[in-house]
């Protein structure tokens, strides 16, 4: 975990959605952590991301995927959907965890989550490059990948 920092929520919508994005989600007693992978391009859905979380010893492996994201038909926000045959039931506290900040930072865009902190490895989101400076380390981007990422929308990141 070297450079593990907190994101700003302004942060996390690009920072999820840019790729391979990992991240922990730390509340006051538990913490859960997740991957989020962009799906392949397919034109008959919109934008799709692949939500995994952390479940079991190995954190390179053991990421569970329980649910893909959606970009809203109207562009803004994103839609969770939980993949009923995941092993980990759309009730799980890490799922609820997580449905809670997409929730509330993206589509309610309240940025201030009092109850949990986002946490990322030091790593880009997008290429997977570990992360130096203050502002890379700010918004989980490195400066090549935060320029690619910043002004486009949903829709044109596939
Ligand atoms: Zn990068």
């Amino acid at each position: 975990m070297t450079n593990a920092a907190n994101l700003a929520p302004e942060h996390f919508e690009a920072f999820a959605l840019a790729g391979q994005a990992v991240f922990t989600l730390v509340g006051k007693q538990t913490r859960f952590t997740y991957k989020i992978c962009k799906a392949p391009a397919d034109p008959k859905y919109p934008p799709t991301w692949f939500v995994k979380v952390l479940n079991g010893p190995n954190n390179e492996t053991d990421y569970q995927f329980v649910g893909t994201l959606r970009r809203n038909p109207n562009g803004i926000g994103g839609t969770y959907k939980h993949f009923q045959k995941s092993p980990i039931s759309e009730n799980a506290s890490s799922v609820q965890a997580f449905k809670w900040t997409w929730q509330r930072v993206v589509n309610q865009e309240e940025r201030d989550l009092k109850i949990l902190e986002i946490w990322h490895a030091g790593k880009c989101s997008k290429c997977g490059h570990p992360l130096t400076d203050p502002e890379s380390i700010a918004s989980g981007l490195g400066p090549i990948c935060r320029a690619k990422v910043e002004d486009i929308t949903f829709s044109e990141i596939l």
